[in-house]
């Protein structure tokens, strides 16, 4: 004791040089000492203000928290327990109830005992820790914040998650301000409060911020990534961000007592921007204001990999689209080469995606034309590995490149020239009978001589020219009543040797007489459920076909036999013949193998796309195949008649 008095002068000379703070309690727990640093770090002004204070009026003045935020006995402070012989330190948050103001201090209390070993004093050294916490706290906060941000990658849920951070940590209410395609759009933040946040609501509906006022904070986040820190809401403060007295007013009332603006930035873009506000408690500092920017940035960075991971998906699934449009889909990038070939594209020309993706377009197809984008369909013929397709392109131009959307149109357009090729067809098959009967009926009223005499031969020309004619007009008509779908069959059980016998009478009246009609029946033939009106038409039609395409003459067959559940009916000829690779296509619709009649043979293209159609009607159907070395063989099959 006389130790320290002795010394006490030197003591106090060095522990006003120390920046921490210092005081010595005696053993009933009273004040004898305290330093300057001591009675700043508690609010006192100094060393004797402090000590002129009793220890209760000192604690009363503070809040005292442990480090996990939970209030701090009294019993367990580290002065009391040096008093019992403890030494002991400890890390106290305590807050001043009137200012609002938190420190954290590192205590560390020391026992001192007399030579009899009882205590004389008890030494606490105070050391502010509070700049250190801060910054603990602050990036534990934010690597929190920054894991919560990143947990999602829903929109919506990241600003929830925003919003749950900063709210009632951070701040009583907060707003979020996006641009969306260029526009601002105001998100409802949170409030601790539901009653309040509604309030906020109203009035943000009621008076939406005016951006376009570059002095607003909320517009100077948004424009110019500025953030503003107002650590108490003055009534110029909530002028410059009101767009009126009305709207100042109703700032007022909802009674903001501190506030920031932070804009969500990232990568050097203004994404949004966040308001923070305080109805009470402490004031915010830089330091708030700071961890602010950076929960900004975070968020940024969040809300962004949140729409990207929307547009991704909205692409995901537009690209799936296209694997189901019937449309083939080409994306050809700036430099041209391709990027997308869908399904529908692959199906048409015959190119799989992995053959051409990657690859210039003019490479995959040299003649492809230049469509105007955004105008309308264009049809082309474009050479596929050689193959001709005529296709209908539309095109359309975005930021990467050009979307081709196409059509085959190669049957349509087929179809088109096959209907053209009809019309000069048929109208030649009806001028050139009506050449002959015009001309037949000039000759017969002329009065000279030798007329009379060819009279008879002349009205043989009209009746046979009348029937080609008739025939003609028959063939288109039954064309379109099949096509119309008019066609109506009645079926009956018929004998095959009558329907042979009419056909055949028939033919002979009219064969060149370089030709040969023979008929060989099977014995015995079973009857057959048909038309029998039907059955005669497609007959004659064969047999009149057998005669037309055998110019040079020879021997027509017509023969019918049981086969399996058929009646197989067949006219040989020794004619032209068929090209095997014709074969299928002659039953087509003004299918015509020879359309410039180099051997002068006319004919629509119907008949036999009509004896298919028909035979089809009964359940029947019409093949063709060569007739040994010369010629074809058209057969009909019908079924067999239930007995
Ligand atoms: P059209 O005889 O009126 O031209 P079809 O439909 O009856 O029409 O026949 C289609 C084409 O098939 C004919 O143009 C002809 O080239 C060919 N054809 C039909 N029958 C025979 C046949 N018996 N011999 C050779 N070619 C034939």
């Amino acid at each position: 004791m006389t130790g320290l008095l002795e010394s006490r002068r030197d003591l106090e000379a060095i522990l006003r040089q120390v920046g921490d703070g210092i005081t010595v309690q005696d053993a009933a727990g009273a004040l004898v000492y305290a330093n300057d640093a001591a009675a700043r770090l508690i609010g006192f002004t100094s060393a004797a203000e402090l000590l002129a204070t009793e220890v209760p009026d000192v604690l009363r003045r503070f809040e005292l928290f442990d480090e996990e935020g939970n209030p701090f006995p009294l019993d367990r402070l580290p002065g009391r327990l040096a008093l019992k012989g403890i030494e002991n330190t400890e890390v106290i948050r305590y807050r001043h109830r009137d200012s609002g103001v938190e420190r954290w201090s590192i205590v560390r209390a020391t026992p001192v005992f007399d030579e009899g070993g009882s205590i004389r004093f008890a030494v606490n050294a105070f050391q502010d820790v509070t700049g250190r916490m801060l910054a603990e706290r602050e990036l534990a906060f934010i690597a929190e914040a920054g894991q919560r941000l990143s947990a999602t990658l829903d929109y919506e849920e990241t600003l929830g998650t925003l919003g749950s951070l900063v709210v009632p940590r951070l701040a009583t209410w907060s707003g979020f301000y996006l641009i969306e395609d260029g526009e601002v759009r105001r998100m409802f933040g949170k409030h601790v409060d539901d009653a309040k946040r509604r309030l906020v609501e109203e009035a943000a509906r009621e008076h939406p911020f005016d951006f376009s006022n570059r002095e607003q904070p909320i517009a100077r986040a948004l424009h110019e990534g500025t953030s503003s820190l107002f650590e108490h809401v003055t009534d110029g403060a909530l002028r410059s961000a009101a767009n009126d007295e009305a709207h100042f007013r109703a700032l007022k009332e909802l009674g903001f007592t501190t506030a920031m603006v932070v804009p969500l930035e990232t990568s050097g873009r203004v994404i949004g921007a966040m308001t923070l506000v305080r109805t009470e408690g402490p004031a915010y500092t830089a330091a708030d204001l700071r961890v602010a920017e950076e929960l900004g940035r975070r968020a940024a960075v969040a809300i962004e990999n949140a729409r990207n991971f929307e547009r991704a998906q909205d692409r995901a699934r537009a690209s799936q689209a296209l694997e189901f449009v019937g449309d083939g889909v080409v994306l050809v990038d700036a430099a041209g080469v391709i990027r997308l070939w869908n399904p529908a594209a692959a199906s048409v020309t015959g190119l799989t995606a992995e053959s051409v993706v990657g690859r210039p377009i003019a490479d995959v197809l040299p003649v492809w034309p230049a469509i105007t984008p955004g105008g309308r369909p264009e049809t082309h013929p474009v050479d596929v590995g050689g193959r001709e397709l005529w296709l209908s392109i539309s095109a359309a131009s975005f930021a990467g490149g050009i979307v081709y959307a196409f059509r085959d149109m190669t049957e349509e357009r087929l179809l088109e020239r096959m209907k053209n090729d009809f019309i000069s067809t048929v109208s030649h098959e009806l001028r050139t009978p009506l050449a002959a009967i015009y001309g037949a009926a000039m000759t017969m009223g002329r009065t000279d001589p030798g007329i009379r005499e060819r009279q008879g031969e002349l009205l043989g020309v009209i009746a046979a020219e009348t029937e080609r004619l008739a025939r003609t007009i028959d063939d288109v008509l039954w064309a379109s009543r099949l096509e119309a779908g008019a066609l109506h069959v009645s079926i009956e059980s018929c004998e095959p040797a009558e329907l042979v016998e009419g056909v055949v009478s028939a033919a002979r009246a009219h064969l060149p007489p370089n030709l040969q009609l023979e008929v060989g029946l099977a014995e015995p033939l079973p009857r057959v459920a048909a038309d029998p009106d039907r059955v005669r038409q497609v007959l004659a039609n064969l047999l009149d076909n057998a005669v037309k395409y055998s110019p040079d003459g020879g021997k027509i067959r017509l023969t019918a036999e049981p086969n399996g559940r058929w009646v197989r009916f067949a006219v040989h000829d020794e004619g032209l013949g068929i090209p095997p690779a014709e074969r299928d296509r002659v039953f087509e619709k003004f299918y015509r193998l020879d359309p410039d009649l180099t051997r002068g043979v006319g004919g629509t293209g119907l008949g036999l796309y009509i004896c298919r159609e028909l035979a089809e009607h009964m359940d029947g159907r019409v093949t063709v195949a060569p007739n040994g070395s010369k010629g074809s063989t058209f057969a009909v099959e019908l079924p067999i008649a239930a007995s």
